[in-house]
């Protein structure tokens, strides 16, 4: 395999000065800005070298559990990454079918010794690897979906779909995974087993691997010789521009929240405003409630297990003049426990009905579940870190001290098989992630050299959980 001493920004587009000025870390901050500060001071950017020689990399060869390769073999992989992500990010697809998306996967792994199969009710692909020795199998996850929303990055590269842009770097991670299917095929000689490659849709909201574990995700039969080789790993890697390129995050336990939604209505009886006697209004009520949810969260919910709950929707009336039949409340409920997450579904359902009950209103509360909590394994997620810091070196890997409460359908991945995400930072390195554009934002912006560093990671998870010792 060729080697040599590409620099990890080159082939890197410049962001617009607009992005660059931009900053709103209100939406969907990975991590706390305090604690991007912290770490971005102790880092000195400038002048970082590769953590591995060539020397080094020569004289690991032999080693039957070497990952200390992978980074500059994943080097040379990064122009197939950056050109398939450049592709997908001009045509985003939204939701479960995501055809063109899957035609561009397949062709990537065009030319590979996978076995494909193409889910029926989405367009998630899985592609299997078969080493060449009996052993387990581990399974590595990419979601392909992007969101509904218009994209103002400038790139180049920009959306040409209306309303669509892939602003949580799902196009890096689909582009992450095609390459890890190839550098893991260089190395299929040392799999103790079988890696595999599940390319999701629907991740946003549409839960794509609830789909695909539904169509058999983890049904994967014996390998080719007969031998068992049960799932008995998952990984995944979520790009984010809330920590530098290539570094990466994780935690024990609980990374990423449930998250529920609230829709309240409450019924009177409308009227003339000047005659609020006469009418059975739902206005105050509803204030009411909004309040009151707020003193439950507080008062009824472990301090140390915490949970949130915004009410983001508050609809009632027409006019000055008139008191409305009804208001309509909703929201979002996010917490890191089932217990938690149980008690606050309670404790809506109890206020938003004694309160509607106290005013002699009708109230109708729904509470719909959407995706679990994302928990790590204990010991995966250690291990992720070991293989991280041994990687990318100990002063890239940042050990999250609390979880984010967005969420993720990955959870689901994990409620079935041990395993681990991680957060792979893709701000550039002289620019403060602090300040950047987050996920989800119309201008976040992604250094596609952070690829190198996910394409090596999903490699050396994938090899250290299939290697024999
Ligand atoms: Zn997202
Ligand atoms: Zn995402």
């Amino acid at each position: 395999m060729a080697i040599h001493d590409r620099n990890e920004d080159r082939a890197m587009p410049k962001p617009l000065a607009s992005h660059l000025a931009s900053r709103d870390d209100s939406e969907h901050p990975i991590l706390e800005v305090d604690l991007v500060d912290e770490f971005t001071r102790r880092i000195d950017f400038d002048h970082r070298s590769l953590p591995i020689t060539r020397s080094a990399y020569d004289a690991r060869m032999a080693e039957p559990n070497d990952i200390s390769t992978l980074t500059e073999e994943s080097r040379d992989l990064l122009d197939d990454a950056i050109s398939l992500r450049r592709s997908l990010h001009e045509w985003p697809e939204l939701g479960n079918h995501l055809p063109r998306t899957r035609d561009e996967v397949l062709a990537a792994l065009e030319g590979l010794p996978l076995g494909l199969t193409l889910h029926e009710t989405t367009s998630g692909i899985v592609a299997a690897l078969e080493g060449d020795h009996p052993g387990p199998t581990m399974l590595l996850r990419g979601d392909m979906d992007a969101l509904p929303m218009p994209e103002d990055t400038g790139v180049e590269f920009s959306s040409r779909v209306e309303n669509a842009m892939h602003a949580c770097g799902h196009d890096t991670h689909t582009a992450m995974l095609a390459g890890a299917a190839r550098l893991l095929t260089a190395h299929k000689s040392r799999l103790h087993g079988r890696v595999l490659f599940m390319f999701q849709p629907g991740e946003e909201g549409h839960n794509g691997a609830g789909h695909m574990i539904d169509e058999g995700l983890f049904d994967v039969g014996p390998l080719s010789d007969g031998s068992a080789s049960p799932i008995t790993g998952a990984f995944a890697i979520h790009t984010t521009s809330s920590l530098p390129t290539g570094f990466i995050s994780t935690r024990r336990g609980p990374l990423m929240a449930s998250s529920d939604v609230i829709s309240i209505v409450l019924t009177g009886k409308g009227g003339h405003a000047s005659e609020p006697f006469r009418t059975l209004d739902p206005v105050p009520a509803a204030c009411e409630i909004v309040q009151a949810l707020q003193s439950m969260m507080t008062r009824r919910i472990n301090t140390f297990n915490p949970g949130v709950l915004t009410i983001t929707q508050i609809n009632a009336g027409t006019t000055t003049n008139v008191i409305p039949e009804s208001a309509h409340i909703k929201g979002t409920i996010r917490a890191i426990s089932e217990t938690t997450r149980r008690m606050i579904h309670d404790g809506v359902r109890r206020v938003a009905e004694g309160i509607a009950s106290a005013h002699g209103l009708e109230v109708e509360v729904e509470l719909r579940d959407g995706y679990d909590v994302t928990v790590n394994d204990d010991d995966y997620a250690g291990r992720a870190a070991d293989i991280t810091k041994e990687l990318i070196g100990a002063d890239r890997f940042i050990e999250l001290p609390t979880p984010v409460m967005g969420a993720e359908d990955f959870g689901y991945v994990l409620n079935h098989v041990p395993g681990a995400m991680v957060f792979l930072g893709a701000t550039p390195l002289d620019k403060n992630p602090a300040h950047a554009a987050p996920n989800h934002s119309n201008r976040v912006f992604y250094d596609e050299a952070c690829m190198t560093t996910g394409i090596a990671l999903y490699g050396a998870m994938a090899l250290r959980h299939l290697s024999p010792a």
